[in-house]
């Protein structure tokens, strides 16, 4: 990317050689993704991030097909949006934030056009089996595509496996290490897509703009080293998080919000609700001690709502209300976790003495 920022970047649509340099790194980037989702490179189509793949794979489909759209009520808002805006139905998830596959198959029928479960749940960590979920769409909506959002699944799970039954895959490099603003949509061969964005026929007539060669050329370097970095980080990662949850589960009134088998977490979350706490006012006292953490998703007011996801999970209001999430990550060290918890539980405390 450095190099780029420098030099000359031909559009890489042009015929002379600086607009080959161009399509050459964005080629070998488009390599770099299609291997690392298992996929083949012309399937392969850049946007300008997971919110835009998401986008383009719901409305694009279902422009192409006229079917309704289905998804789990847990989506990232890029996806339950978009199915929102075309009249679309939810799937229900169950208290551990699996999705219930008996709700799906009642909501699926031969109108259905495409079926988007994601991967890996970004607030929760929660991961959902995408073959589970493609038996039930070919049985029960046999003329539906399955897409999955894979943006929080790519730093830890095997893209390859976990998204290999699913005909539309999105991903983004900001989640890997890469640049903000690049992502990619893949779009396994002869599933029906409208572009949203026409004019220039760049990407096989599917995006048109001209591309950003800089961007493209991190998320190949995001891509292609995808690999060494996941078997290196995941264990290490997991292991903090769990002496994180364990110390945290100390404290009175504490429970994991998503109460699964870790091995169905992805291993950096740590979602936890407290009883009787304001999670915006924990946040607060958290990022006071350098602890940065979240919860739910800010309304224009600043306030933090419960998040639609920990609603879906039916968690009950006096725990929604304090529910936290914690990520760990490849930069976390024990000497962080030490940190957390140590603030964590006179944090707690100090507010629910305030609160009395
Ligand atoms: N989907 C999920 C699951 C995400 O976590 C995010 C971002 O965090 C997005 C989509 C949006 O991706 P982007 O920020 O690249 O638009």
């Amino acid at each position: 990317m450095a190099e780029l920022l420098d030099g000359v970047v031909g559009n890489p649509s042009g015929s002379h050689h600086v607009a080959r340099r161009s399509k050459r790194t964005i080629e070998d980037a488009r390599d770099a993704v299609a291997a690392a989702v298992g996929a083949r490179p012309a399937e392969v189509i850049f946007t300008s991030g997971g919110t835009e793949s998401d986008n383009l794979a719901v409305f694009g489909v279902a422009a192409a097909t006229g079917g309704t759209v289905v998804c789990s009520a847990v989506e990232h808002h890029a996806v339950l949006d978009p199915v929102h805006a075309l009249g679309g139905e939810t799937v229900r998830v169950h208290s551990d934030g699996r999705l219930d596959l008996a709700d799906l198959a009642d909501r699926c029928d031969a109108t259905t056009s495409l079926v988007s479960v994601m991967t890996a749940n970004n607030e929760v960590g929660v991961i959902q089996s995408i073959s589970e979920v493609a038996e039930v769409v070919r049985e029960h909506a046999p003329n539906a595509v399955v897409h999955t959002d894979a943006v929080q699944a790519a730093p830890w799970l095997d893209l390859t496996e976990c998204t290999a039954a699913a005909d539309l895959v999105t991903v983004s490099a900001h989640k890997l290490g890469g640049p903000a603003g690049i992502g990619a949509l893949v779009v396994r061969d002869g599933v029906p897509l409208d572009p949203r964005q026409i004019g220039g026929g760049q990407e096989l007539e599917r995006r048109g703009g001209t591309p950003s060669t800089m961007l493209i050329a991190g998320a190949g370097a995001a891509f292609g080293s995808i690999e060494e970095r996941r078997v290196e980080a995941s264990d290490r990662v997991r292991g903090l998080r769990d002496r994180l949850v364990r110390g945290a589960l100390e404290i009175p009134g504490v429970r994991r919000t998503a109460d699964t088998d870790t091995t169905r977490l992805l291993p950096g979350h740590a979602h936890l609700c407290f009883a009787d706490v304001d999670s915006e006012a924990l946040l607060f006292l958290l990022d006071a001690a350098g602890i940065a953490a979240s919860a739910g998703s800010s309304c224009a007011s600043g306030a933090v709502q419960i998040s639609h996801v920990v609603e879906a999970m039916g968690v009950t209001n006096d725990f929604a209300r304090g529910s936290v999430r914690f990520t760990v990550g490849k930069t976390t060290t024990e000497a962080d976790i030490d940190t957390v918890l140590s603030v964590l539980a006179p944090s707690v405390d100090r507010l629910r003495r305030t609160d009395r």
